[in-house]
């Protein structure tokens, strides 16, 4: 993508180098802007600092289309795994699979430090970009987007014509804008929360055989209320994560304050992921060691004060992983601001006004979607029904690609759909299968006759009935 130089050579301070914030460095240093790239940690290619967070992350076609607008796409995949389906693991330890799409579609599995590594040298690469680690954003002029850093034991000020916010779901520039007037904020903890456990590689030399289950896929062992997924690394290793209640509903239910005692957390695994249990290095340790990570929702309005500083990434719209985009989405939003600094030929208050009304209502309608995903991969990626239902769907979409596109390939691999639009299309398709499920019910052996065309004729009355279900994706 190219975007106009602008003529005047305006500042800009962008607080936090993680993904977000070293895209829009690299973004907004091409376009011609004096860019001032803050963060309070260590230089993560000199020192590793990703320890305990999620060392892999999905990227999906959304994520993709950022990457490539920057010519990094290709270098970032050189170093990521396609995972092409979800492996199911029941409690009996049985398999099923579900592709994530057509043939050829996957999402990928790439290491969060190497992204974030490549995007800052991309960024460092710019001469109109500055990276300044080691130093702490910890107040803001809203008025002139004035910031006062700390290092060491030093404060000082740095002038700038604008200011983005990239630093992260505990945003400090969000937690300032608090204060100003007519701030709205609202952040919901969900009743579950993670920890990672690991799977290493088998020791042999080969690389195919590095792996102990399935490389190219996302492994899940959904138990309603809570689940384990694995997604591969390229050393053969998986990083796994447990998401599980943080509190019991009832007495019988597992949770991580009712866990106490190793034994309960043996048995807890034993009795729940039995053919995990020879694969995971030490769980009923990590468990016991580990604190468990709270994950929430934030939502805020405006993402924009006084036109001087705004928010982007996980600062604007830190939402739950389960739909693998709050990085996606926050490169969609580095994409769409290029676009629109080039449409509007730098003029800042269209640009900004054009983003909080482009942006904010997308990503409300992903961050909805993600938490609605984890009943999808916790409860109904086990159920038989559902998995008849994936299936009936992914064939409908082979028939009349015109008409249907199912909604994980909507929010997925339709990086030019809006999320809004998947939100409401998905909405409306919901309608149409509880209707077309609840008729193919009473049809006997539809286990095995879901592939014949009565099924897909009903499915094709009922979408024409329901002309909001149909995309132009
Ligand atoms: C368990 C888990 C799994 C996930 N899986 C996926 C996935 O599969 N796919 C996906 O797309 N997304 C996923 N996400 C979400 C993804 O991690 C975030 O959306 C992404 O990291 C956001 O990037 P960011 O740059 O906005 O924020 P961050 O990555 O949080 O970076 C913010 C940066 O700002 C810096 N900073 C903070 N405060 C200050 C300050 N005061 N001064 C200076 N610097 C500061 C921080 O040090 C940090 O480097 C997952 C999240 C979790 C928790």
């Amino acid at each position: 993508m190219t975007t106009e130089i602008p003529s005047k050579k305006e500042t800009i301070t962008i607080v936090g180098a993680g993904p977000v914030g070293a895209l829009l460095a690299v973004i907004l240093g091409r376009a011609g802007y004096q860019v001032n790239l803050i963060e309070s940690r260590r230089d993560c290619r000199k020192h590793s600092i990703y320890q305990g967070k999620s060392i892999n992350i999905a990227l999906s076609d959304r994520g993709w289309l950022a990457l490539e607008s920057v010519g990094i796409a290709n270098q970032i995949k050189a170093n990521a795994i396609p995972m092409k389906k979800r492996v199911i693991h029941a409690i009996d330890g049985s398999l099923t699979e579900q592709a994530y799409g057509k043939a050829g579609q996957a999402i990928w599995s790439v290491p969060r430090s190497g992204i974030n590594e490549q995007l800052l040298d991309l960024a460092d690469a710019e001469k109109t970009v500055s990276i300044n680690f080691e130093q702490r954003l910890i107040q803001v002029n809203f008025d002139n987007a004035c910031s006062t850093l700390a290092q060491d034991q030093s404060v000082y000020e740095v002038h700038a014509n604008y200011l983005f916010g990239a630093d992260g779901a505990f945003s400090k520039v969000r937690r300032l804008a608090q204060e100003t007037p007519r701030f709205s904020y609202n952040q919901s903890y969900m009743p579950q929360c993670y920890i990672e456990l690991t799977m290493s590689a088998h020791d042999n030399s080969s690389t195919k055989d590095r792996y102990r289950i399935e490389k190219e896929a996302l492994h899940i062992w959904p138990r309603n209320d809570f689940m384990l997924i694995a997604m591969p690394n390229l050393d053969g290793t998986f990083t796994c994560t447990l998401f599980l209640n943080l509190e019991s509903k009832d007495n019988n239910e597992a949770s991580f304050n009712s866990l106490n005692t190793s034994e309960e957390v043996t048995t807890f695994f034993n009795k729940n992921f039995s053919d995990a249990m020879s694969l995971l290095d030490n769980p009923i340790e990590d468990f016991m060691q580990k604190s468990a990570n709270p994950l929430f929702l934030v939502s805020v309005e405006p993402w924009v004060i006084n036109n001087k500083v705004a928010l982007i990434g996980d600062a604007a719209h830190a939402m739950v992983p389960f739909y693998g985009q709050g990085m996606n989405c926050g490169f969609e939003d580095c994409r769409e601001l290029a676009i629109l600094i080039n449409d509007h030929k730098g003029d800042w208050p269209k640009i900004f006004t054009d983003y909080q009304k482009n942006r904010k209502i997308n990503a409300d309608a992903i961050t909805e979607l993600s938490k609605q995903n984890f009943i999808e991969m916790s409860e109904l990626s086990g159920d038989a029904i559902f998995l008849l239902q994936k299936k009936i769907e992914a064939k409908f979409h082979e028939l009349y690609p015109e008409l249907w596109t199912p909604l994980y390939s909507m929010v997925s691999f339709s990086p030019h759909l809006p999320y809004e639009k998947a939100l409401s299309i998905g909405n409306q398709q919901n309608i149409i299968m509880k209707k077309l499920m609840t008729d193919l019910m009473q049809v006997p052996n539809i286990e095995n006759c879901w592939n014949q065309n009565f099924v897909y004729q009903k499915m094709h009355k009922l979408v024409l009935a329901h002309p909001l279900a149909v995309n132009n994706v």
